[in-house]
C-alpha cells in the first residue's frame, strides 16, 4: 500500500511558502486536488498551483486570512464549489512576533494567538462542518482528516517567544480534544510538530554561525527541509495512518530528546 490521496480534496493553509508549499506540492503528486490558501503571497500560491497542474494534477489558490471567521467560511465555500468536497485540512498557517516579555505588546501577543490558534480552530470547525455535510465519500477509510501544524515548542519552553509557545501549546490540546470529540465519526485529527526546518519563518536561525549553534540542539545533525515535514504529513493524511488518532508526530531530528543530556552520564 502506498501513501496515495487519489480522489481526495486537500486544503493547505499558508500553502504559498515553506512547509505549506512543500505539503501542497507533495499532496498534488499523491493524487489530491489541492486548495492552496494564502494570505498575501498570491504569486507564491499561484506558482504552487501551476506546478501541480503542470504535473497533471488539480489545484486552485484561495486568498483568506485564517484568523477571520467570514474569510474561512468563504474559503471552504469556494473549495466546495470548485472541487465538490474537502477531505483533508492541513491547518498550517503560522507566524512569529518575537519579543522578551517586557517588550511584547498586546498586539504581538494577540496576532500570534489569532493566527496560530484561533486560525486553527476556525479552519478545523469549518472542515468538520463540511465533513459532516458530505458524509462518507468512499475515497478514504476515514470520513475526513485534519492535520494541525504544531511545533516542538508545544513541549519545549521558548524564552523570548511566549506568544508562539503558548499558541503551539494550545494547538496540542486543541488537536487532542478535537480528536477525542470526533473520532467516533471516523474523523481523524492529528498534529505534526516540526523542529528546525529551513523556511522563511527562521531564515536567520538556519544560516551561518546561528546554524552551527542550532545544530547543537539537533542530535541528528542536520537542519530539516520542507520535504521532511511534507512526507510526514502525507503519511498522516493517507490510509497508511488510518489507526493514528490524536497523535503528534515530532519531525525534529531528535530535538525533543533533551540533547544536553547526551554527555551527562
Ligand atoms: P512560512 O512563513 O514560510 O509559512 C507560514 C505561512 O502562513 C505563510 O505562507 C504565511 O503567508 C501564512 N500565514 C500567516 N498568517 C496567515 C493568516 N492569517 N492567514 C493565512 N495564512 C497565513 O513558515 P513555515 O516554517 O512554513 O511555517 C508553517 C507552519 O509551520 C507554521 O505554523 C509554523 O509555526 C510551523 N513550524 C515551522 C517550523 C520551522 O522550523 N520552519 C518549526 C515548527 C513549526
Amino acid at each position: 500500500m502506498e501513501c496515495r490521496l487519489d480522489g481526495q480534496v486537500a486544503m493547505v493553509t499558508g500553502g504559498s511558502s515553506g512547509l505549506g508549499r512543500g505539503i501542497a506540492l507533495l499532496f498534488g503528486q499523491a493524487g489530491a486536488s489541492v486548495v492552496v490558501n494564502y494570505r498575501s503571497g498570491r504569486e507564491g500560491a499561484e506558482e504552487v498551483v501551476r506546478q501541480i497542474i503542470g504535473s497533471g494534477g488539480r489545484a486552485i489558490a484561495v486568498q483568506a486570512d485564517v484568523a477571520q471567521e467570514d474569510a474561512v467560511e468563504a474559503m471552504f465555500a469556494q473549495a466546495v464549489e470548485t472541487f465538490g468536497a474537502v477531505d483533508i485540512l492541513v491547518a498550517n498557517s503560522g507566524i512569529q512576533k518575537d519579543a522578551r516579555i517586557g517588550d511584547m505588546s498586546l498586539q504581538q501577543w494577540q496576532q500570534v494567538l489569532d493566527t496560530n490558534l484561533t486560525g486553527q480552530f476556525l479552519c478545523a470547525r469549518a472542515a468538520l462542518k463540511q465533513f459532516r455535510a458530505q458524509g462518507d465519500r468512499g475515497v478514504s477509510r476515514a470520513h475526513g482528516k485534519i492535520l494541525c501544524m504544531s511545533s516542538v515548542h508545544e513541549v519545549i519552553p521558548w524564552a523570548g517567544h511566549v506568544n508562539y509557545a503558548a499558541s503551539k501549546g494550545g494547538v496540542s490540546l486543541l488537536m487532542k480534544s478535537l480528536a477525542q470529540e470526533v473520532a467516533g465519526e471516523r474523523i481523524r485529527v492529528n498534529a505534526i510538530a516540526p523542529g528546525a526546518i529551513r523556511t522563511a519563518i527562521n531564515t536567520e536561525a538556519t544560516q551561518g554561525d546561528a546554524a552551527k549553534k542550532l545544530l547543537k540542539l539537533i542530535p541528528y545533525q542536520r537542519i530539516g527541509e520542507a520535504e521532511d515535514v511534507a512526507k510526514a504529513a502525507l503519511f498522516l493524511a493517507s490510509d497508511m495512518a488510518d489507526y493514528v488518532v490524536g497523535a503528534t508526530l515530532f519531525v525534529d531530528g531528535g530535538m525533543t530528546l533533551y540533547p544536553g543530556f547526551e554527555d551527562n552520564g
